[in-house]
């Protein structure tokens, strides 16, 4: 499984020679084998030349000798020359895409990290609560607490003869609520433990509607702000399925968070402050160093040009680099050099699917100042 402590090694990682990283889909519940290793060879076909041939030939001897296949997303990083080689097989959905830097491409991950990186889920009914945590979509810890039964008919319902009602309401039916009652308190209780101690970043609700409110009602503001969405399902739901239905609400979640990082890039540029949009700017803002977060629309290509001797880009044919004087050559797609140039700077990097905006513009940025 994919930790944090992958995350932290990787970021410091840096080689003198471009390193391969590989991203791909491979959902089985999406698309067939074949097909998976049709757009892998088809990735690497566009590495050609950019890559290291013998990390690609590392990279197709995985997926054609060692790679059993299974979970849903995996992510290769390979540079033979220092003789780096990771490989992370995700039960997490990861879109494909190859990257070629002197540094890890990792975004991917801490945007994996963020989305699904530790959840709890509460499952919960009248009498208690099963708790699971999830890391990376990967069950790792149970717990949970069962209160007293709550009986839908006590045995002699009556027996108690005619004072048996107050209120208006059967004595066992009050009694049967005052159960229930308990056992949401001290299901909250456990929950709240289990939280304190296994510290999930989100916690999502699942049971019958009316218990959900009323168990969201009486958690701790501190573990009401972490909840991040809820569904109905039988306490016998399975843990496959629990977790199926608990990453589409992630998922959803992570959608939200992509869109409010592109309408902010937006926002920015328009103030004229700590944004730009289009390749230009985009470009210019690289050269200075300036980038803090790169927003790409995937499947974005421009070609541009790059100065022979200092690196800088630009997508205006110019007679020599206004920088150093040097020569400029043509290259296939600016918008991958640009997203070398920013991981190389230390900046991150979201590329973006199915948001308007970015599809229109290709590119833009929030900036460090
Ligand atoms: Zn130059």
């Amino acid at each position: 499984m994919f930790k944090q402590q992958d995350l932290h090694e990787l970021a410091a990682y840096q080689a003198e020679t471009p390193i391969l990283s590989v991203y791909l889909d491979v959902d089985p519940t999406e698309r067939k084998t074949d097909e998976y290793k049709l757009a892998l060879r088809q990735m690497l076909k566009r590495a050609e030349g950019l890559a290291a041939a013998e990390d690609i030939a590392s990279v197709e001897r995985f997926f054609d000798h060692e790679y059993d296949w299974s979970g849903r997303g995996v992510v290769i990083f390979s540079c033979e020359k220092e003789n780096f080689w990771r490989t992370y097989s995700l039960v997490v959905p990861v879109a494909s895409g190859v990257t070629i830097a002197r540094k890890p491409y990792i975004w991917p991950l801490v945007a994996l990290m963020d989305a699904y990186g530790s959840y709890a889920v509460a499952q919960v009914d009248r009498q208690g609560v099963r708790l699971l945590l999830f890391e990376m979509g990967e069950l790792q810890i149970t717990g949970g607490y069962l209160g007293e039964e709550v009986r839908k008919l006590k045995k002699g319902r009556g027996s108690s003869g005619g004072a048996g009602r107050r209120g208006g309401a059967p004595v066992s039916s009050r009694r049967e609520d005052e159960v229930a009652q308990r056992n949401i308190r001290d299901a909250v209780k456990a929950t709240d433990r289990f939280c304190r101690k296994h510290k999930p970043q989100r916690l999502i609700i699942v049971g019958a509607d009316p218990i959900v409110a009323h168990f969201r009602e009486a958690l701790p503001k501190r573990l009401q702000e972490q909840v991040i969405g809820s569904f109905s399902a039988d306490m016998s739901a399975s843990e496959p399925e629990i977790r199926e239905r608990s990453l589409e609400i992630l998922q959803r979640v992570e959608k939200e968070r992509e869109s409010a990082l592109v309408d902010a890039v937006f926002t920015e540029a328009a103030k004229g402050q700590r944004g730009v949009i289009r390749l230009a700017d985009t470009l210019g803002a690289a050269r200075e160093g300036r980038i803090q977060t790169l927003v790409v629309a995937r499947d974005y290509h421009q070609s541009g040009y790059q100065c022979q001797n200092c690196a800088y880009l630009t997508d205006q044919a110019l007679d020599g680099c206004p920088f150093c004087g040097g020569e400029f050559a043509e290259i296939p797609d600016a918008a991958e050099a640009l997203v070398t140039k920013v991981i190389e700077d230390g900046g991150r990097v979201e590329v973006v699917d199915e948001h308007p905006k970015i599809a229109k513009f290709g590119v833009g940025a929030l900036l460090r100042y």
